[in-house]
């Protein structure tokens, strides 16, 4: 597998990518623009460029684009369906020219109008934009806390979405605070084996291809979202060791978004999951 962390915004990307190349990373993460805005700043192109050329001769492979957090491909709301649908597509964009092959992205929110509603609207809504997205670029769903009306938290919610598509169109990102917060038992060895049978079982291993580590401060199935440093958190070092262990196919990327992220945290918490390794 290959690890790597989530590189802030803050410090600009070269800095942020040798500073964590430092800490032994071979993979890393990011917004593509301010996570927390509609508008992206017009792209950069020959800035961005430099950026992929940097990563390539850092060997940091790959670059994974999360996608801001405001997209939701299930509200109800026209506007806000077509500002998702819109910087959704431009962060696909944002990935291609990063020479970035995954975005991840938290599916949505049904805001009430029920799952059954929901899945179906993000299905059909990735259905009209997948052909104006770029080729080399996959779209992740990652699974949710499932805080609220939020989708996309369990197994079978993210297959009934990879399922509508042709094999292999999408992927899922498991990150493992959210599964533990909506109820998946990543801190002991027989939770790590019976859920990783049931993702086999209702999605695909091969459907896999971005692991999210991160401890969780919240009991399991509390459906919030909070993250915590590796081993000091209510999953802890067990189902981590478990999970790292598996015969995972080679160059998979592991990403940490553990708190303090762009702080002396991040070398401790690399760290600290090279030492589950051993
Ligand atoms: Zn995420
Ligand atoms: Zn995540």
């Amino acid at each position: 597998m290959r690890l790597g962390i989530h590189i802030p915004l803050k410090g600009g990307f070269a800095a942020n990518l040798m500073r964590v190349k430092e800490y032994g990373c071979e993979t890393i993460q990011l917004f593509a623009g301010n996570p927390t805005a509609w508008k992206m700043a017009p792209p950069n192109v020959v800035e961005i460029e430099k950026r992929a050329v940097l990563a390539r001769e850092q060997s940091i492979y790959p670059v994974v684009i999360h996608c801001a957090y405001l997209v939701n491909l299930a509200t109800r709301s026209p506007d806000f369906h077509e500002k998702s649908v819109q910087l959704l597509g431009e962060t696909m964009q944002r990935a291609a020219l990063h020479g970035a092959p995954y975005v991840v992205l938290h599916t949505g929110n049904h805001g009430g109008a029920g799952v059954e509603e929901g899945l179906e609207q993000i299905i059909e809504t990735i259905d009209g934009a997948l052909p104006k997205w770029p080729d080399g670029v996959k779209l992740l769903l990652e699974n949710t806390a499932g805080s609220g009306t939020a989708l996309g938290s369990s197994f079978e919610e993210l297959a009934r979405i990879l399922k509508s598509f042709p094999p292999y169109t999408l992927g899922i990102c498991l990150d493992t605070a959210h599964g533990w917060a909506a109820g998946y038992d990543f801190g002991t060895a027989d939770g790590v084996k019976m859920l990783l049978e049931q993702f086999e079982r209702l999605i695909g291993l091969e459907s896999l291809y971005l692991l999210h580590l991160n401890d969780a401060k919240v009991a399991r199935g509390s459906r919030v979202d909070r993250h915590e440093h590796i081993g000091r958190g209510q999953i802890g070092r067990d189902g981590f060791r478990e999970l790292l262990r598996q015969p995972w196919p080679e160059g998979m990327p592991v990403i940490l978004e553990t708190p303090d992220i762009g702080s002396e945290w991040d070398r401790r918490n690399l760290k600290a999951v090279r030492s589950l390794l051993l």
